[in-house]
């Protein structure tokens, strides 16, 4: 066993998050004189393959499109080079995310490339050590005194660790295969076995894998217990609305009030929608888009208010960090079911082509219960992909579970981590000797209406780089001059 005896922060997992994180800290490292300060260094976390870019935003064929606007990809982390610079200046096409969406592999280079400088920049004054295989246990010893096992037995001593290991699926479905990479669902899934291959799933990766397959002329079948597909988004790149009452600051001004309560958050939904003449309901159960399939940028009221309210990730969190646990389950409950679709959609374009596969009969939408209660549903098909998404639930990742229990982190009521919103730390139920564990991503799943989209996963790649500044910063207090 190993034993590392300098102050050490060790990151486990290195993904979009962790990229952003290490900008942040670069960027704030650059405030402070120069110095060497030897006795810290970070240890970073993650198998080889997915550095800097994830799993999510790894190679894969195009099919795999990202679906957030240039807008929002340039305005993340503190890279000097955007986006939108870094495609050009790589000869990578960039195009209008309405009419040929990008695929994800291209900001997950561009996320490595940043992680490389953003380290170079920290490693001026700080040791960085690259441990590039997976966690397999993580434990405290006291809360500053965490130890962390990797897959192949080595063992280190950390004072603080940062969890960002990004998605988890739920427990497999026998038989079937798993959506991503795409790339080698194709290769194993010839034309022939065409009617038979069924994605279980009608959301984003299942709209992923049924365009893939059926670009090759591979025939399937989409089915999900509500048989229905996500909404469809349409960019407004150069004008788009801001909103006007679900603001960081009305939210704070209601809580300073004491009056934050599910319903005074529905309260500034409902009056964000109405600035458009539309109701909040209305466009959450997507009733525009239901009515105008074939053109869905008909009604730009609709439009305009669906943007709005997918602009103020930031305002919906704080709403819910600031709620009561009762009143969170009260304002989830008021959101519930047309939520989740609202959450996520597909490119316009991607709809459209989507839309032309149905026409011609290559892509069937259908209704099945779910699987995990009938798995003998699936026994007439050749070929499963299993497209349900992603879990939060901490019980789906057995790493997870291990984490939670050992260091007693607390989940919400539905079993999804918990997270401090001031600090970034995970919350632990060990009231006064709290492990140093901050979370990024979708461990905090309990403390945030939306998590993983890269805005929110930026927010909190900053909080906590501010924490472990504040943390390392202690052994360097003289700041630049100004
Ligand atoms: C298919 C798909 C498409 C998506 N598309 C979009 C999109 O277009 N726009 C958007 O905003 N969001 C999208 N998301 C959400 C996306 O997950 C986040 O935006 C972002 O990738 C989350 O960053 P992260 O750092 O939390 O996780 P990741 O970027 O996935 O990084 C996690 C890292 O941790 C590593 N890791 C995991 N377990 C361990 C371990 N035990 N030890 C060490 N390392 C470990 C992984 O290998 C990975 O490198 C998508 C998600 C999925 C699944």
């Amino acid at each position: 066993m190993t034993i590392h005896q300098h102050f050490r922060v060790g990151v486990v997992g290195c993904g979009i998050g962790g990229s952003l994180f290490f900008e942040h800290l670069a960027a704030m490292l650059e405030e402070i004189d120069e110095q060497p300060v030897t006795e810290i260094e970070i240890l970073i976390f993650n198998p080889e393959h997915s550095i800097g870019t994830g799993i999510p935003f790894g190679p894969d064929l195009p099919c795999a499109t990202i679906n957030t606007s240039y807008r929002r990809l340039n305005s993340l982390g503190k890279s000097s080079t955007l986006f939108t610079d870094w495609l050009a200046e790589t000869n990578r096409l960039a195009s209008q995310l309405n009419s040929f969406p990008i695929p994800r592999s291209f900001y997950g280079a561009y996320s490595r490339s940043k992680l490389r400088n953003a380290v170079q920049l920290i490693e001026k004054s700080i040791r960085v050590r690259w441990v590039k295989e997976r966690v397999h246990a993580m434990w405290s010893i006291a809360p500053d005194k965490i130890q962390i096992a990797t897959e192949s037995g080595e063992q280190f001593l950390v004072n603080a660790s940062i969890l960002a290991v990004g998605n988890w699926s739920p427990p497999k479905i026998p038989g079937a295969r798993t959506c991503y990479p795409l790339e080698r669902q194709i290769q194993s899934i010839s034309p022939a076995s065409g009617p038979e291959t069924l994605i279980v799933g009608t959301g984003l990766s299942a709209v992923d894998a049924a365009v893939t397959l059926a670009e090759q002329g591979i025939a399937c079948t989409m089915a999900s217990p509500s048989g229905r597909l996500p909404w469809v988004q349409i960019v407004e790149e150069a004008e788009s609305p801001f909103p006007k009452h679900l603001t960081i600051s009305a939210v704070k001004e209601l809580d300073a009030e004491g009056g934050l309560t599910a319903d005074a958050a529905l309260g500034l939904m409902v009056r964000e929608s109405e600035e458009y003449g539309v109701d909040l309901n209305a466009v959450l159960a997507g009733q525009h888009y239901d009515q105008h399939w074939s053109d869905p940028r008909e009604d730009r009221r609709h439009n305009a208010a669906y943007t709005v309210l997918s602009t103020a990730n930031a305002a919906l969190n704080l709403i819910f960090q600031r709620l009561s646990n009762e009143q969170r389950q009260v304002f989830e409950l008021a959101l519930n079911g047309n939520w989740r679709r609202f959450r996520f959609r597909i490119p316009l374009s991607r709809w459209k082509q989507l839309k032309n596969f149905i026409l011609v009969g290559l892509v069937q939408l259908d209704t099945l219960p779910p699987v995990e209660r009938n798995p003998s549903a699936l026994a007439s098909y050749s070929s499963v992909i299993d497209a349900r998404g992603q879990s939060a639930l901490i019980q789906n990742s057995t790493f997870l579970t291990n984490v939670f229990r050992e260091n007693g982190l607390k989940c919400d009521y539905k079993g999804r981590g918990l997270w401090d919103p001031s600090t970034g730390l995970l919350i632990s139920s060990r009231k006064n000797s709290s492990p140093k564990i901050y979370g990024i991503g979708c461990v905090t799943a309990g403390s945030n209406l939306i998590t993983s989209a890269l805005d929110v996963i930026d927010i909190q790649a900053n909080l906590v780089a501010r924490s472990i500044f504040g943390q390392l910063t202690c052994t360097v207090p003289k700041f630049k001059k100004r």
